[in-house]
């Protein structure tokens, strides 16, 4: 599998899939689900401060890249700010605890994860320090609505190139993916398959038998043709595969459509404009 990518504002190219590590716990399963991902094409990791998994992560790449031709340029790693490290001092340092945890001297993107209230705007500008330091290769933001885009952008220097959101056939944040198109940032997707909860939906499981891939391919491939990067999770080897082999097959724009009809503006995760963590 090619991996085909996507031009971020600053030219950068991302990858339009790659693989969620959320809930993963460090360990060999881990670390052999990173290698096989790679093994398999992935170029692309979503990793987090607080999913405390990051030394495996980098253990997983470090090991990849030991058994094949492929370099640290070869990949794309996220990680992300925790909200009780945001403000400016506290993200630098947070910067370089991943960054060790994970073994790399760059990222190719890190996130401010949530848009805690009053912390986002200091945090923010120790990304764009990291950026112009060259440290990190992209910088955004993660769970900001409109509202949170559009104060950011009042103060910043330089624009997010990515905004990861809760994005799947229950949550299709339009409105969201309309502004971010505006103003030339990226809509990436986390829990693209609503974690599993998608798999039994009629409408979904009908598509999929006429292409003859599965449900979470379908989805996959849904928020591929609508430019949205996506990061499903999984560490089972043959899912890994399964949701990465979503290039021989296109949903037609009356699929398209009826999926987009399944929107329900329903989350599994905590609202952005009412969390407490
Ligand atoms: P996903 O929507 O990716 O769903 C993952 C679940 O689906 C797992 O239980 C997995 O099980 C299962 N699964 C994966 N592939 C298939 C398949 N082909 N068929 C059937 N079941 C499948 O959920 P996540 O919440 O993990 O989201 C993806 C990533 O997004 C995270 O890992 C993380 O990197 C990021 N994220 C970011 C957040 C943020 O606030 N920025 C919040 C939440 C997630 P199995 O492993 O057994 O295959």
């Amino acid at each position: 599998m090619k991996q085909k990518t996507m031009a971020l504002h600053n030219g950068l190219e991302m990858p339009r899939l790659g693989l969620g590590v959320f809930q993963v716990e460090e360990g060999q399963e881990l670390i052999d689900a990173i290698k096989f991902a790679i093994r398999q094409g992935y170029r692309s990791i979503d990793t987090a401060a607080i999913y405390g998994n990051e030394a495996g992560v980098g253990q997983g790449i470090r090991e990849a890249l030991t058994e094949s031709e492929l370099h640290r340029e070869d990949l794309f790693i996220t990680s992300k700010v925790w909200n009780a490290d945001q403000g400016f001092e506290s993200t630098l340092q947070a910067f370089e605890t991943s960054l060790a945890k994970l073994g790399l001297a760059y990222l190719d993107l890190y996130l401010i994860h949530w848009p805690v209230a009053g912390k986002y705007k200091e945090s923010w500008r120790a990304l764009e320090k990291l950026y112009a330091e060259g440290r990190v290769k992209a910088i955004g933001v993660s769970n900001f609505q409109i509202h949170h885009l559009e104060d950011l952008m009042k103060d910043a220097v330089v624009k997010p190139m990515v905004n990861q959101v809760e994005l799947h056939p229950m949550l299709s944040q339009t409105e969201l993916r309309e502004f971010a198109k505006q103003h030339d940032i990226r809509i990436e997707a986390w829990s693209p398959l609503m974690q599993g909860q998608l798999l039994d939906n009629p409408l979904l499981q009908e598509i999929s038998a006429k292409h003859g891939k599965s449900v979470a391919q379908v989805i996959i491939r849904w928020d591929l043709q609508h430019d949205i990067i996506t990061i499903p999770k999984s560490t089972n080897a043959h899912r890994i595969a399964e949701n990465a082999d979503v290039e021989d097959f296109e949903l037609t724009a009356d699929e398209m459509a009826r999926i987009d009809a399944l929107n329900e503006n329903r989350r599994i995760g905590p609202d952005p404009d009412n969390f407490n963590f």
